[in-house]
């Protein structure tokens, strides 16, 4: 569609990035652009009905905050380890060398609120995992996880059964 090829015309490729044979999609250039920023945030906030939008640090953040005042929803952050400031859960997780923590607020949501979480690209998917698990712990209920890109051959998806996970482009 149009929206497809105005969000591939604006994602640069960045070879060896943050680390060598690793080709990062760097969507600065597409969330400097105000005409494709504003559809992307529309489209991700389309025809769902929640009542909050959790964003996902950092590059999440940027879009989920949009999403959540086009969605009259609010904003909850799924932030790195400590740097929350109040009570905490947190969720660990396996990256390739190592592990990863991310944490969100304890009261952050009502039992049973409905929650949309965006994050700008799923890749293996271990942190939209994470952030699933996060906030059902937190007693909410996950309505779908939406990301600006998929990286189709990193299969991402089949580590979220169950999720209904949403993209605005797969390459
Ligand atoms: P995953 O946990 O699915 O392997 O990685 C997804 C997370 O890492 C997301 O929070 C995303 O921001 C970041 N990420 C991984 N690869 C890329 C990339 O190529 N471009 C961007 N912009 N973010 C990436």
């Amino acid at each position: 569609s149009d929206l497809t090829a105005k969000i591939l015309g604006r994602i640069r490729d960045v070879p060896d990035y943050p680390s060598p044979g690793i080709v990062f999609k760097d969507i600065t250039p597409l969330l400097g652009d105000h005409v494709t920023f504003a559809a992307v945030v529309d489209a991700l906030a389309d025809e769902l009905d929640v009542d909050t939008v959790v964003g996902i640090e950092a590059r999440g953040f940027i879009l989920a905050a949009p999403v959540a005042y086009q969605a009259g929803a609010g904003f909850v952050p799924v932030r790195k380890k400590g740097k929350l400031p109040a009570a905490v859960l947190e969720e660990s997780y396996d990256l390739e060398y190592g592990s990863a923590v991310i944490e969100v607020h304890r009261d952050a949501f009502a039992p049973g609120e409905r929650v949309l979480i965006v994050d700008d690209v799923l890749a293996t998917g271990g942190t939209a995992r994470a952030a699933v698990d996060l906030v059902g712990r937190a007693g909410a209920e996950v309505v779908a996880v939406s990301v600006l890109m998929e990286l189709g051959f990193l299969k991402g998806r089949d580590r979220l059964t169950g999720v209904d996970v949403r993209s605005l482009v797969v390459v």
